[in-house]
């Protein structure tokens, strides 16, 4: 069985204590990771901090250029990395691969940026003086990742951040490490300097502490739940630390009754089935309108229907596992309160066993109707392959009901009439909107959320403002 190392200042780093890796879809131990703690945490900081002065003055193209090199190994090695990332994770290896080349995107894009960092002249108002805003990178980064996206929510943060001029410590979620330490080896491979990147796996608390507590960390940027994002700020707040949070999400998806029926069915599945439903913007709550809800809901539940549930290695499957027995649990429990509300199963609505997959995480797709609007998945993010299912009439009262949530990610809804479409995406109160789109992310525009989802960006150009700062030099001639 493999064993992986910490990567720490450019060697592979042991620790005493071990943590077993399993692979969601059949229980099974797949690799050993050696338990990072305070300690590797603390010296992955040092480190940072040592290579942050040569790393920052290098020029941009020569920081450009090991950043392209990133994204080449990566699509290199995209099958390899994408297996790896399916036994970890669970998802099916189209969608692994899918996420891999997106990492390699991001370093491209990064790559690209890290030459267009530009300050501003600006205009003195006496004779005798020259003013510049200039920018530069704020200092060592800590990066804390969920497990939904093990690849490419660290390509996310790394590549922007590099592309800067900071230098990183990455803490990857400890179900899925193993793609984390894979990017270690192409760091490694592509030339990266010693202590540039850092990469310390193990429990959350001791090393978020190291984090939070030492000086040198100047940012950190952190994907995952609103609630340890709140308790991140809290602590973040005694030192000032500039902070992205990338949190939950609870996405309306809006079925307008002149939408392009077909495309707004295959537009749900894609939205709300991919990765299992774990994804931060995916659909959590379908509103369709009154004159199209009998003929669309019945279309939606024959495709559901259809969605094959199993290993990620089959690949005819949809949807593979869920990451643990507590993410079922969660979707059994939104389950039992809707129809305890009154709420009626139109597909699934129970765990699935997969013959000879072992002790899988398993769950039916599942679509819930004439649910109460204060039902828990109303009302919370799912996180799973579940999805509510309204009957609306107006425009106006289903933007309150899309807007009453204190998430803020993302929304999507299918309609063609241009004067309902820009009304629409003007009232909703997300930070990304897909229109007639279900997937709507890509490495050249910014992604983030508004309200309790978080705030800062990824990706596009202002993916790098977030580890950019302003420095304004007057100057006396
Ligand atoms: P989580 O908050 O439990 O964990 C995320 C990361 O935080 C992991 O690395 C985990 O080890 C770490 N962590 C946990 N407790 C911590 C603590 N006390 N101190 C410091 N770090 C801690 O979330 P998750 O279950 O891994 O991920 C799912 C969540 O992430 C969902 O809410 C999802 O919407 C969100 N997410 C958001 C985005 C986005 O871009 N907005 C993208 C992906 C996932």
């Amino acid at each position: 069985m493999k064993h992986y190392g910490l990567w720490i200042n450019g060697n592979w780093v042991d620790t005493e204590n071990t943590m077993a890796v399993t692979n969601p879809a059949t229980g099974e131990v797949i690799a050993t990771v050696a338990e990072g703690g305070i300690q590797q945490a603390q010296d992955a900081i040092d480190a940072a901090s040592r290579a942050f002065r040569a790393w920052s003055a290098m020029p941009a193209p020569d920081r450009a250029r090991i950043l392209r090199n990133v994204a080449d190994r990566i699509r290199a090695r995209a099958q390899g990395l994408a297996e790896i990332l399916t036994t970890e994770q669970g998802k099916p290896l189209r969608e692994a691969k899918a996420e891999i080349l997106m990492s390699a995107d991001y370093f491209e894009w990064n790559s690209e940026e890290a030459k267009r960092i530009y300050g501003e002249t600006i205009p003195a108002s006496v004779p005798n003086k020259r003013l510049w805003a200039i920018r530069q990178p704020v200092g060592v980064v800590a990066a804390i990742t969920p497990w939904n996206f093990p690849a490419s929510m660290i390509a996310r943060k790394v590549s922007p951040a590099l592309a800067a001029g900071c230098t990183v410590v990455i803490k990857p979620a400890e179900t899925t490490p193993l793609s984390a330490l894979e990017m270690g080896q192409i760091f490694e491979q592509a030339g990266m300097p010693s202590g540039v990147v850092n990469i310390i796996a193990g429990p959350p608390e001791p090393i978020a502490e190291a984090f939070l507590t030492n000086p040198a960390v100047r940012k950190l940027s952190f994907t995952g739940s609103t609630e340890v994002g709140q308790l991140l700020m809290r602590r973040a707040a005694q030192d000032l630390k500039k902070l992205s949070l990338e949190l939950g999400g609870h996405a309306p998806f809006i079925v307008m009754d002149d939408a392009d029926l077909e495309l707004a069915v295959a537009g749900v599945v894609a939205s709300k089935f991919r990765n299992a439903g774990q994804t931060c913007i995916c659909a959590n709550r379908l509103y369709v309108q009154h004159a199209i809800y009998e003929e669309f809901s019945q279309r939606l539940a024959r495709r559901v229907r259809d969605l094959k549930v199993g290993t990620g290695f089959d690949p005819s499957v949809d949807i593979g596992p869920m990451i643990d027995n507590s993410a079922v649990e969660k979707v059994e429990r939104q389950v039992r309160d809707a129809v305890a509300r009154g709420g009626r199963v139109i597909t699934g609505g129970q765990r699935v066993v997969i013959p000879n997959a072992g002790s899988g995480w398993f769950y039916a797709p599942t679509l819930v109707a004439d649910i109460t609007h204060d039902a828990l998945v109303a009302q919370e993010e799912t996180f799973g392959p579940l999805l509510g299912l309204w009957e609306y009439q107006t425009d106006e009262e289903v933007m309150q009901w899309a807007n009453d949530t204190p998430y803020g990610l993302a929304a999507y809804f299918y309609g063609r009439d241009l004067g309902r479409v820009v009304r629409m995406y003007e009232s909703l109160q997300y930070g990304i909107i897909g229109v007639n789109d279900p997937v709507p992310t890509v490495v050249q525009a910014p992604f983030g959320g508004v309200k309790h989802s978080g705030f800062g960006r990824e990706g596009g150009h202002q993916g790098l403002d977030d580890y950019l700062e302003w420095k304004f030099v007057s100057i006396g001639l």
